[in-house]
């Protein structure tokens, strides 16, 4: 008889905030079918950025992707992830490599994509991350990447300085 019930979730380490002991968070699609679990810092949290190329116009149906890379050694799959479907393509933007977006099937939310370029990463979504505070800080974009196709009616990354 117990008034206050726990959430319906594997561990209580991922409950969405990010666990401050071991600095791991979590991303979930859209409708919850899919999560993963990551590293907050590094060697496993590679690198953070937007990017305005091209295909992150088509692959985000908006101006530009908000991402950041973690090694696949550190990327754990908690749910779903016999829900990830895949897409494959191979004339991306300026590489030539083949990227394969991972995205939930039920709710279409692209969760990953792996390049053949950079064997070993996957560069996953920063609007599916679970804990918003990291959007502002650990995760928060370093870097630019194809500036030059950024559209008119948007200003370039806001870089804060760092004292504070
Ligand atoms: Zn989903
Ligand atoms: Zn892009």
């Amino acid at each position: 008889m117990s008034t206050t019930q726990e959430p319906d979730i594997a561990s209580p380490k991922l409950a969405g905030n990010e666990d401050e002991a071991t600095a791991t968070a979590t991303a979930t699609c859209f409708c919850g079918s899919v999560q993963l679990a990551f590293p907050t810092e590094g060697p496993g949290l590679v690198n953070t950025f937007i990017c305005h190329c091209k295909d992150c116009h088509k692959i985000t149906a908006s101006m530009f992707s908000s991402c950041f890379t973690i090694a696949n050694s550190h990327l754990q799959h908690v749910r779903g992830r016999d829900n990830l479907k895949t897409f494959e393509r191979s004339h991306t933007i300026a590489s030539g490599n083949t990227v394969t977006s991972n995205f939930c099937a039920t709710c279409g939310s692209l969760m990953y994509r792996v390049s053949s370029g950079y064997p070993g990463i996957s560069v996953l979504r920063i609007g599916t991350v679970d804990d918003f505070n990291l959007h502002e800080t650990k995760l928060r974009p370093q870097d630019e990447a194809f500036a030059e196709s950024r559209v008119p009616w948007l200003q370039g990354l806001h870089r804060e300085p760092e004292s504070k």
